[in-house]
């Protein structure tokens, strides 16, 4: 049996943890650039509050105080994410962290004497230790705990709780679930399979192998099987190796001159070279990609990457940012409306496997004094706030930067965004 333990509307979940004020209100987080509902309450669902709604559409809604916004809180979020994972861990060890709000254990290494009861008394511990509400489905399959836990969210709000255990109550939640929310059946199939009559999971379940086969590839056969009981997509414990470390953001307005573009790059390559230096790591190469919204329909599109090579590697900010604006210069054209701007640090190496280049000499008195130099910046930008001291090319005024209006503050990561608590 595997088990799917998924938070319930995670983000909503976590604000409210640490603003009490917040439970028991339509509410709602906002994504990036505070655009629009990507993670609403049980009660902002119950007013017609959709995944998506512009955040204008909810203005009024917002000044009658009918409904309550935060901008999305990451930070929060992922250290929330890390308590929750960890207790489940304690239960059920053989797991794996599949979202920022969803995990899948393997219950088969284990002889559980009642997995149900156990379960239960996880999804309490969670509940209790972290104040994040959860639902945790157990099925034979991950495409079968994932129907569980719809059923669990919907059915079983008391406990939590949904095992699927026996083929009445698979035959049951499989008539429950459209077609259209079944997991690996993307919105085209599922128009598809409607338009031929067949509107839930069972009757999919019900038509014949080769029939699925001809219909939807292989693809669609795996879901079919794994409907059926059958294990087609194995448990993946260790998560894919990165390639590189990355930073890219979307401009809070289109931006179309080159120097606040060039700001945002110089910020994301000095983020991205802290995050190198703390691994103790150096780079050999860059890509750096700047892009206009794939959505425009009055304005031109248009998207260009590059792929630097460095001719020694390095960690250094001063030396990485030179070359990611002489990149950004190369692909930058006038007259677009551009959405966004990233970097990813690529061919990462351990900093003490540096080969040096032919044309440079080994480091010399100023490139130590240089890495010393930056030692120092990490720990007072890591004391007293990141960009403390920065580079000239990042600039003060951040006019390009992400709109994050009703952020939260880090209740759990940052000492003074604790909560005080009064003692008398
Ligand atoms: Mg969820």
């Amino acid at each position: 049996m595997l088990a799917l333990i998924d938070s319930n509307n995670f983000y909503v979940s976590a604000e409210r943890v640490f603003q009490p004020a917040l439970r028991g209100r339509p509410g709602c987080v906002l994504s990036n650039n505070d655009g629009c509902a990507i993670s609403r309450s049980n009660e902002a669902k119950e007013i017609g509050i959709k995944m998506g709604t512009p955040y204008f559409a909810m203005q009024e809604q917002q000044q009658l105080g009918e409904i309550w916004w935060r901008s999305s809180n990451y930070t929060l979020y992922q250290d929330m994410m890390r308590r929750i994972t960890g207790i489940v861990r304690d239960t059920f060890p053989d797991q794996e962290i599949y979202s920022i709000d969803e995990c899948y254990c393997d219950l088969s290494s284990f002889a559980y004497h009642d997995i149900e009861k156990q379960a239960i008394l996880l999804r309490s511990k969670i509940l209790q230790y972290t104040g994040v509400p959860v639902c945790i489905g157990i099925g034979a399959t991950k495409t079968l705990a994932k129907i569980a836990n719809k059923i669990a969210k919907k059915e079983h709000a008391s406990t939590g709780v949904f095992f699927m255990d026996t083929q009445e109550k698979i035959d049951y939640s499989l008539q429950e679930t459209a077609i259209e929310d079944v997991w690996g059946i993307g919105p085209r199939y599922a128009i598809k399979l409607i338009k031929q009559g067949f509107y839930t999971a069972l009757d999919f379940v019900n038509l014949p192998e080769d029939y699925v086969l001809k219909l939807m590839t292989i693809q669609g056969r795996r879901t079919w099987r794994e409907l059926q009981g059958e294990r087609c997509i194995p448990m993946e414990y260790e998560p894919p190796a990165k390639e590189g470390i990355s930073t890219g953001r979307s401009f809070c307005k289109m931006e179309t001159e080159l120097a606040p573009i060039e700001e945002a790059l110089a910020f994301y390559v000095a983020n991205t070279a802290v995050k190198l230096r703390n691994q103790q790591c150096v780079c050999s190469r860059m890509f750096v990609y700047l892009q206009t919204s794939q959505f425009a329909v009055v304005h031109r599109k248009y998207c260009a990457e590059i792929d630097l090579k460095l001719l020694v590697a390095t960690a250094e900010t001063g030396k990485l940012i030179k070359e990611a604006l002489a990149g950004l210069r190369k692909i930058y054209k006038p007259g677009f409306r551009y959405q966004k701007v990233g970097v990813e640090l690529r061919g990462l190496i351990p900093d003490t496997q540096v080969q040096a280049s032919l044309f440079e000499a080994v480091p010399d008195a100023k490139e130590l004094k240089m890495q010393q130099a930056l030692k120092v910046i990490d720990q007072l930008n890591s004391s007293y706030g990141r960009d403390m001291v920065r580079y000239g090319t990042m600039g003060f005024s951040k006019s390009w930067a992400m709109r994050q209006e009703f952020l939260s503050k880090r209740y759990t990561t940052r000492i003074e965004d604790v909560i005080k608590v009064k003692a008398y």
